[in-house]
């Protein structure tokens, strides 16, 4: 940080250079281009397959709403496709059912650190190009492949409490096709093919900037063993909350424990249980992005999404970082068992 200050070069230069190439290397693809945040480079992903007005890209409505915005925001619409039970990933039979004439991207979230159903996905898709969105699934693997070299473009984001995380925004494209990479880097700074010259018409200013690019590179050393811990974490969960009677999330040996997902009946219970043991709990997410205010009168999801809409209404996620110890994951454990066994019973949980 202190030689990106002394040097006076602050955006897109050496740091930003030699992480694109280091990120892009540790994912094994061709090419990486960093940009502001997930979600731009979700639409620049987009930008760059020439997706616009007209088009619909399918979608899942349970994983935040940032394919939305990044789909709405080039004047595309989202076709929501629901999600397995078990994963709550992208459901590839549903896709294939979903997908029509008008469908021309599919942008996969890999939720909670868990790389969805690639094979199965792709195969839906058949010659619809698949984005993936790994902005929660950085080094996450399915068969040995990491994520965001399945589809065409992989995109990640860098909020700072992403697996990987900046000091500030910061995201960045992985793809193995030359020319959408070209576009992506184009589009990213004004549509520019150098200096002052456009080629490209949707460009942004969307840059990775030096600071956080340097931070990055340093923390991408320590990406590796961040998952093992925070998937250490969740097995420690999944041991210990085995008598709760919730259903917890299937942790192997390739997720990246993103996020700590359990669901429960009594969701709002629960997380007063834990508020009032001091330990904090969020929902990822409460409302899908079909029933959100912000797509009032919109007919994205005519058929309903049943498995999505109980998703929301019993997800909760459990404190899960490197950082948190044994005993703190027991001590969540603890709380959650003792507001789930029944009164009578003593907790069997571990
Ligand atoms: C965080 C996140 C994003 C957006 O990333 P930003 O950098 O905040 O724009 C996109 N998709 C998913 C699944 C995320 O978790």
């Amino acid at each position: 940080m202190r030689d990106v200050l002394a040097s006076g070069w602050y955006i897109l230069g050496p740091q930003g250079e030699a992480f694109e190439s280091e990120f892009a290397g540790f994912c094994g693809a061709a090419h990486g281009v960093g940009v502001a945040n997930g979600t731009d480079a979700l639409e620049l992903a987009l930008r760059a397959l020439e997706i616009g007005p007209g088009d619909q890209v399918a979608a899942v409505a349970n994983a935040g709403g940032y394919s939305t915005a990044a789909i709405r925001a080039i004047g595309a619409e989202p076709l929501y496709i629901d999600v397995e039970e078990d994963s709550m990933t992208m459901d590839s039979r549903a896709l294939a059912a979903a997908i029509g004439p008008r469908t021309r991207a599919v942008i996969v979230t890999h939720l909670y650190g868990r790389v969805a159903d690639m094979p199965a996905l792709l195969a839906a898709a058949g010659s619809v190009p698949v984005i993936e969105d790994c902005a929660q699934a950085h080094g996450a693997r399915l068969c040995g492949r990491v994520a965001g070299v399945w589809g065409a473009l992989g995109c990640f984001s860098f909020y700072p409490t992403k697996n990987l995380g900046a000091v500030g925004d910061g995201g960045v494209v992985v793809t193995g096709n030359s020319v959408l990479a070209a576009r992506v880097r184009s589009l990213r700074q004004y549509g520019w093919i150098s200096k002052y010259r456009s080629i490209s018409a949707g460009g942004r200013n969307s840059r990775l900037d030096e600071m956080q690019a340097a931070v990055l590179r340093v923390k991408l050393r320590y990406l590796e063993e961040g998952n093992v811990r925070r998937r250490k974490i969740a097995y420690l969960y999944n041991r210990w909350l085995s008598g709760a009677g919730l259903k917890t999330s299937a942790v192997g040996n390739e997720h990246v424990a993103h996020l700590y997902v359990v669901r429960s009946a009594l969701r709002d219970g629960l997380r007063d249980a834990l508020r009032s043991a001091s330990i904090g709990s969020d929902v990822h997410y409460p409302v899908p992005d079909h029933l959100q205010e912000s797509a009032r009168g919109r007919r994205w999801a005519a058929g309903g999404l049943p498995v999505t809409e109980r998703c929301c209404r019993e997800v909760v996620t459990l404190p899960c970082f490197p950082e948190l110890r044994d005993e703190e994951v027991r001590m969540v454990a603890e709380a959650v068992c003792s507001f789930s066994a029944p009164p009578a019973e003593t907790c069997l949980c571990y």
